[in-house]
């Protein structure tokens, strides 16, 4: 429904109308005493969406107006579930409480803007997951092709920014997945679309850098380090976005961090949606490899881990540091398990951090910090006695961290924070008693008078001979004695008292001697409430001035990934990789861990995950999977891609043993590449994906890809995997695995020297198909379509049908087979910058003595007819 317009509106919904054009995209919560109220299009679109009364209130141009409301205290609840469902939500508050005589509406603002990228409250995040708030900016230079991304999570204040060709842009928006994507719509990736926030005007380079500067009080942006423009535009988007967010104030935010996008395994958005690492495609973490790895005690813990999952890393010196800490925890008798107790009862320091320096922070969040620095002095004092000069130094950099960063904080902490803390500042009462001798003296104060009025009482009811005299406390009359009705008529004459108020039943008294008791303890509970609030600032500021702070909660987070990683490894199925500079690869008894689990968890006897080897040694870098459907094909490709990131993540794998050379970028096709949401076929989907693994894939990549070709007819499909896995054996070198449902292509391993044939095993027993799920060296014989025909059902008669149609098609083919353009790919010349199988004698003096520029196609392919025959 359009927005009215705000002629003739009534004085409050004048202010609504106001507010209203404030934030025109966000729902707007109205603040009316208890409720949150919405009008109009926004009542209509909140009430379906929660599914709550739609109500009307007083007319606006002769037209009733739409409304509805939620209570202010459930409203997180209300407000996490309209984020979720992409809205985002304008909070508008009382400035002032009512004062009396006061004409007009109480005067009202925006506080808050609420939307999915910019929240805070624990209500509204989940704990195990950055939340993060991305912008993207292409600088105003012709000249620069670069993009700039910046993406910041306010619920910890991490700010990190980089450059990446535009070409790379969609794998960075993958890696992050960001809840909220400020961009012009046409520069990023349309399944990025639903995230974007509706308005993102890039700033001038002028503007951006006045605003960054003036956000982090320092004269010049150089002062925080030299930013390239688009990164620089896409800092101040991000941070406009946040300041305007939180009504003008800017949360606790690091600078912002350049990130290199050089150190970290590239995984384009297809390889990522293939392997379900972080979530599965139905969003849930339960059957993901994040899921099934993470042994994670605290929620900064699992942020981190899922850190490291989505972003592996290119270096093996860093990898091999990560696993050489994890090892040595998991040497030291008993010491996982004490770390994990210590860990249990670490809280969530920076999201309380987010919270404080959003001026939304409570006592339970001094309380968190406290517990924090007493988490990181227990968890140093179990490291430090067993730490030595072997001890791997992220082990001893992170006790060095981790020890007596923040005394001053926490010794004030331990004495100012009592024991049982309100949840809310406004309850009273956090401060501990000895902390602050003024607030104690206020304290002492009200609870005398209250003893001295509990007091009176019993005094007052003896003098005045009436047993069931009370003394109550009323909200309007303020301490009042309160007797039956009938003595009240005794009492009504005596000068002390003055009648107050009487009902059927009682009658009500005050006395100058209650009033001024009245008045004492409001006075100090005044008092106290308000030297309560300042301390708390005081707290606060000392907290939010501790940089420390945020190394601490980074190396309690890398402490339990490192223990979770321990405890993985630790029942002696799970490996240490050893993760190499070349380009070995080699898994022993490799399992894909998802599948194990989900296996183990069916309980059936025959559920076991039968472990397969995979080796693509430099003699035989490429392998020819074949085999049926069912046979376990796809589970075999995706747990090589999955071991690869485990491994460079720094995570013990899933195998036997495992070596590794580091892969540089991994391409993963597995599985339906429907895209049909897209108005993309099948067929067109999965051409997109090869041409973006043969423009991309290197010597030190990994491809594993499966069933291309399949969208088209056969003969397309064959010649196209046929040319894709030449291309890739011969001109891209990538290690590769290549699992194909044409048996055709075995023909090709007599060609191609470095391919490997392998096959699913599959037995048949009485007629009836078992699949092994084993890989074996080889070729599939037998499709094993009509089996699986016959399984599902088809007629008898079909079925034989079809297997004497099968026996004809497949003579002819033998026939055909010899006049295959087989030949043009073993005439090529090799390509110099890939590497040669090892030596092998004769064949490879034969070799050295060709000069492939010299020879004719059918030479070269005479040449290598001899070169086989010598190997
Ligand atoms: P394909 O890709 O050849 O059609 P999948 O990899 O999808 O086959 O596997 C089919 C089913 O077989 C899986 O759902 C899984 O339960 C089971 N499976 C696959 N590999 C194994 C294995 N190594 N051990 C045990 N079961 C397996």
């Amino acid at each position: 429904m359009p927005l009215p317009s705000a002629a003739n509106a009534t004085p409050s919904m004048a202010q609504w109308f106001d507010l209203k054009h404030q934030e025109p995209d966000a729902l707007l919560f109205f603040r009316m005493g208890d409720f949150y109220e919405l009008f109009f299009g926004d009542a209509q679109a909140a009430a379906m969406a929660l599914d709550i009364a739609l109500t009307a209130r007083g007319n606006h141009n002769g037209e009733p107006i739409p409304m509805c409301g939620v209570p202010v205290a459930a409203a997180p609840a209300y407000l996490s579930r309209l984020i979720r469902r992409g809205f985002r939500v304008a909070v508008a508050e009382q400035t002032q409480s009512p004062q009396k005589g006061q004409k007009g509406p109480l005067p009202r603002a925006i506080v808050r803007v609420v939307t999915p990228g910019t929240l805070t409250e624990d209500e509204l995040l989940e704990a195990g997951r950055a939340n993060l708030l991305m912008a993207i900016a292409r600088s105003g230079s012709r000249r620069s092709s670069m993009i700039g991304a910046a993406w910041i999570d306010i619920s910890t204040g991490a700010f990190e920014t980089t450059s990446v060709p535009e070409a790379a842009l969609p794998e960075l928006m993958a890696r992050l997945d960001a809840a909220e994507v400020l961009s012009d719509p046409e520069l990023i990736p349309a399944d990025h679309a639903s995230r974007l926030a509706p308005v993102a005007v890039p700033p001038t380079i002028d503007s951006a850098r006045t605003l960054i500067a003036r956000a982090y009080g320092v004269a010049q942006l150089d002062a925080l380090g030299d930013f390239p423009d688009e990164q620089a535009i896409a800092c101040a988007m991000a941070l406009n976005y946040v300041q305007r967010s939180q009504a003008g104030a800017l949360p606790r935010l690091s600078r912002p961090i350049p990130q290199g996008v050089s150190g970290v395994l590239g995984i384009d958005p297809a390889t990522r949606a293939s392997l379900d690492i972080l979530r599965t495609r139905d969003g849930e973490t339960k059957y993901s490899l994040f899921g099934v790895v993470s042994r994670t005690a605290t929620a900064a813990g699992s942020r981190l881990l899922s850190q490291w999952l989505s972003s592996p890393l290119t270096n093996a010196q860093q990898i091999t540091d990560r696993q050489n800490a994890w090892l040595w925890l998991q040497s030291v008798p008993g010491l996982v398990g004490s770390l994990g107790d210590i860990l249990k009862r670490t809280p969530d320091p920076a999201r309380a951090l987010g919270r404080l320096s959003a001026g939304r922070g409570q006592p339970r969040d001094l309380a968190a910090i406290r517990d924090t620095l007493i988490a990181a002095d227990d968890l140093t004092g179990l490291l430090q006695p067993v730490c030595d000069a072997q001890t791997p130094t992220l082990i001893r950099t992170l006790t060095a961290g981790l020890y007596g960063r923040a005394d001053t904080l926490l010794d004030r902490l331990k004495a100012a924070v009592a024991e049982d803390l309100p949840a809310r500042i406004e309850d009273g009462g956090f401060i501990a008693a000895g902390f602050n001798s003024e607030l104690d003296r206020y304290r002492t104060l009200r609870d005398e008078s209250r003893r001295i009025v509990a007091a009176l009482q019993g005094r007052l009811s003896e003098e005045y001979g009436i047993g069931n005299l009370k003394i109550r406390h009323h909200a309007q009359l303020g301490y009042v004695i309160e007797v039956p009705s009938a003595a009240g008529a005794k009492l009504k004459d005596r000068p002390e008292l003055s009648f107050r108020q009487g009902t059927a039943s009682l009658a009500r008294f005050s006395t100058e001697e209650l009033a001024a008791l009245d008045r004492a303890i409001l006075e100090a509970a005044d008092k106290a409430t308000t030297l309560e609030r300042r301390l708390f600032a005081e707290l606060c500021a000392h907290i939010l001035q501790t940089p420390a702070l945020d190394e601490v909660a980074e190396f309690l987070a890398l402490t339990d990934v490192l223990r979770s990683c321990a405890l993985l490894s630790e029942g002696g199925s799970w490996c240490r990789p050893d993760v190499t500079d070349g380009t070995d690869f080699e898994l022993i008894a490799c399992r894909h861990p998802v599948v194990e689990a989900a296996l183990a968890e069916s309980g059936s006897a025959d559920a076991r995950f039968i472990p397969n080897d995979c080796k693509l040694p430099p003699e035989h870098r490429a392998m020819l999977l074949t085999g049926p459907n069912m046979a376990g094909k796809s589970t075999f490709l995706r747990q090589t891609a999955l071991a690869v990131i485990m491994a460079q993540a720094g995570l013990p794998v899933p195998a036997k043993s495992a070596r590794i050379g580091v892969v540089d970028r991994l391409f993963s096709r597995v599985g339906g590449a429907d895209d049909l949401a897209r108005g993309r076929s099948t067929f067109m989907v999965e051409m997109t994906e090869t041409a973006a693994i043969l423009n991309q894939a290197g010597p030190k990549s990994l491809v594993v890809v499966d069933e291309i070709g399949r969208g088209t007819a056969t003969l397309d499909g064959l010649s196209i995997a046929w040319a894709t896995l030449e291309a890739l054996h011969t001109q891209l070198g990538s290690r590769t695995i290549f699992a194909t449902h044409f048996h055709e292509l075995g023909a090709l391993t007599e060609f191609l020297p470095r391919l490997a044939p392998y096959t699913m095993a599959v037995k048949e027993w009485r007629g009836e198909v078992i699949f092994q799920h084993e890989v074996r060296p080889g070729s599939a014989r037998k499709s094993w379509g009509l089996h699986v025909a016959k399984l599902a059902g088809i007629p008898q008669s079909v079925v034989t049908r079809a297997s004497r149609l099968l026996a004809t098609f497949e003579r002819e083919q033998a026939e055909a087979r010899s006049s295959l353009p087989l030949f043009e790919a073993v005439a090529e010349t090799p390509d110099p910058a890939i590497e040669t199988p090892a030596p092998q004698s004769a064949a490879l003096d034969a070799l050295t003595t060709l000069n492939p520029d010299d020879l004719s196609p059918r030479e070269a392919l005479a040449a290598l007819y001899d070169l086989k025959r010598l190997a």
